[in-house]
């Protein structure tokens, strides 16, 4: 404590240079660690609000899905236990006609179903993975027929697929959305058996029988489709493929529509190959708006967790991956839109608090530092005006005595002659009768300022009216050649006593030492000297007496 005391009395500015560099560091880290607060809690809102997102949009895909299992599952138990109607046989009879034709169609009846739409026999040869087994493929027609019928009730405009189909391996299909005209039937059976969506489905390269999702790809009627597709099999036989399409832009719509009004962004719907499927309208694909490097370090985050954030330059990106489409969903903010988020305004409020406080702690400190300034000038000036003499400048009798007996003290230890020189300027007096108190005020400094200025290293002070003490440690030559030497500089120049009037002065001096008694006796050589003085004054004045 004490300690702390004496640092501020002797470097009071320091001290408070330290108090408040300490109050802003610890204000700082306070807002700092406020900030990290947020940061997490904005994360993970941000967190919170994909996965919804990615919920809804999942929930959309696994209504679909759920769709082609139960197709699936009708086919096969049918299939198991193909009970035939009038109708049914009917068109089986049909069938075996229409066989031969280059395209046929077949109906469940001739009111209901969409179309079971074929190839001829002879075609089939064309196509390595089809194939026509009579036993089997009756089965089939029979399930498909059923299937057109509870197909075409579906309601396609509630659909999140825009079509759901099965193609069959002994060449035909039943479509959602039947083919408009036959002469596309060929091209389209060419370009369906060649596809990844069906020839992932051979058992040979998926053994385990699960669903497949193609990667982006253009079909005749759209632009950018995503299938997802099912192989259908029933006792060890690989009968056809089940699939679905999922336009780009419907799964973009359900972003959109998912997508809170108020929490902007843009979202990005990528697979695992990082290839683009959907996003929100006016969204900037990855590679737009991320450099390589960073766009490194989000794949590889990515590629390592289900789940996460990263901030990338002004960008907050988090992602999740959805349990469909192999997708991930990713949702990038810019530092604005992060900004205008409830935890973003709450940051910007702190930012600002601590931009307020910081500004009033700069603008206090300022205000105590020139306060103390101030003060340590004014306790300065003080302690000088205590040892000095206003008008000469020199230090006054108490000061003077002060350090002359500090000095004598000195000179006494390190047995060095001690010398006082006692010096009185001559009929002062009437310098003050005849050109006023103020010139003899100026005589006075005059003289003051001689003495100062010729004494050297000795120390002198104004001890009476217009009387002067001068000591030194010096011996009783050195101290009577300063005193010839203080005599002469007074008497050579005149001094300007106002109204164009210029004196001449001179002063007497009287000068003792120690080397006389050896005595180390401030008064006593102070009175010796004084009394030469007066000797000095008695013999003409101007002059220097160091003798009795
Ligand atoms: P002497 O040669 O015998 O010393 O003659 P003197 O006139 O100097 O004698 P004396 O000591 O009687 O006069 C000193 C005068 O100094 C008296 C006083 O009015 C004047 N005096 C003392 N202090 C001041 C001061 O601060 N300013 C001014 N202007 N005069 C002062
Ligand atoms: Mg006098
Ligand atoms: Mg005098």
């Amino acid at each position: 404590m004490k300690l702390a005391q004496g640092f501020f009395h002797s470097r009071p500015q320091a001290v408070i240079h330290a108090c408040f560099l300490l109050v802003f560091l610890f204000s700082s880290f306070l807002t700092w660690r406020e900030a990290e607060v947020l940061k997490d809690t904005y994360e993970l809102n941000q967190q919170a609000s994909l996965n919804m997102l990615s919920g809804e949009l999942d929930r959309q895909f696994q209504f679909s899905l759920d769709q082609l299992l139960f197709y699936r599952n009708m086919l096969q138990q049918v299939m198991r236990a193909p009970a035939e109607s009038n109708d049914m046989r009917l068109q089986l009879q049909n069938f075996a006609l229409l066989r031969r034709q280059p395209i046929w169609h077949l109906y469940a009846s001739a009111t209901r179903g969409l179309p079971l739409t074929g190839i001829a026999d002879s075609q089939l040869a064309r196509f390595p993975l089809l194939k026509r087994d009579n036993e089997r493929m009756r089965k089939e027609l029979v399930a498909t027929l059923v299937m057109s019928l509870i197909l075409q009730l579906n309601d396609a405009g509630k659909d999140f697929h825009s079509r759901l189909w099965y193609l069959s391996r002994s060449g035909f299909w039943l479509s959602s959305t039947p083919l408009l005209h036959d002469n596309e039937t060929l091209s389209h059976f060419e370009q369906s058996t060649k596809a990844f969506w069906f020839t992932s489905m051979r058992p040979e390269i998926n053994p385990l029988r699960q669903s497949r999702w193609s990667g982006l790809y253009a079909t005749a009627r759209e632009r950018d489709v995503l299938t997802l597709s099912l192989p259908l099999d029933l006792d060890g036989y690989w009968y056809g493929v089940l699939a679905m399409d999922f336009p780009a832009n419907r799964i973009s719509q359900q972003l959109q529509q998912a997508l809170p009004q108020r929490a902007k962004g843009s979202l990005l719907f990528y697979n695992t190959h990082f290839t683009l499927l959907a996003s929100t309208a006016g969204s900037k694909t990855l590679v737009e708006q991320f450099t390589p490097t960073q766009l490194h370090r989000l794949t590889k985050a990515i590629s390592l967790g289900g789940q996460g954030t990263l901030r990338l330059g002004l960008r907050h990106v988090s992602w999740v991956k959805t349990h469909n489409a192999e997708g991930v969903l990713i949702k990038v903010d810019t530092l604005r839109q992060g900004l205008a988020s409830d935890t973003g305004r709450v940051a910007l409020a702190l930012l600002g608090m601590w931009l307020l406080f910081t500004l009033v702690l700069l603008l206090s400190h300022q205000a105590i530092f020139r306060l103390v300034g101030r003060m340590l000038k004014m306790q300065e000036t003080f302690r000088w005006r205590a040892s000095h003499d206003g008008l000469t400048k020199m230090l006054n009798r108490t000061a003077f005595f002060e350090q002359a007996e500090a000095l004598i003290q000195e000179s006494q230890q390190r047995n060095i002659p001690f010398s006082v020189i006692q010096l009185d300027l001559d009929h002062f007096k009437q310098i003050n009768d005849n050109y006023g108190h103020e010139a003899g005020d100026r005589v006075l400094s005059y003289a003051a300022a001689v003495i100062h200025e010729t004494i050297g290293e000795a120390t002198a002070g104004r001890v009476g009216g217009e009387e002067f003490c001068i000591v030194l440690s010096a011996s009783a030559s050195e101290a009577r050649d300063v005193a010839e030497r203080v005599r002469l500089t007074l008497a050579r120049k005149q001094v300007f006593a106002g109204n164009s009037a210029w004196l001449r002065i001179s002063a007497s001096l009287g000068v003792a030492s120690s080397q006389e008694t050896g005595e180390y006796n401030f008064d006593s050589l102070r009175s010796i000297a004084d009394r030469r003085l007066y000797l000095a004054k008695a013999t003409g004045r101007n002059r220097v007496c160091d003798r009795d």
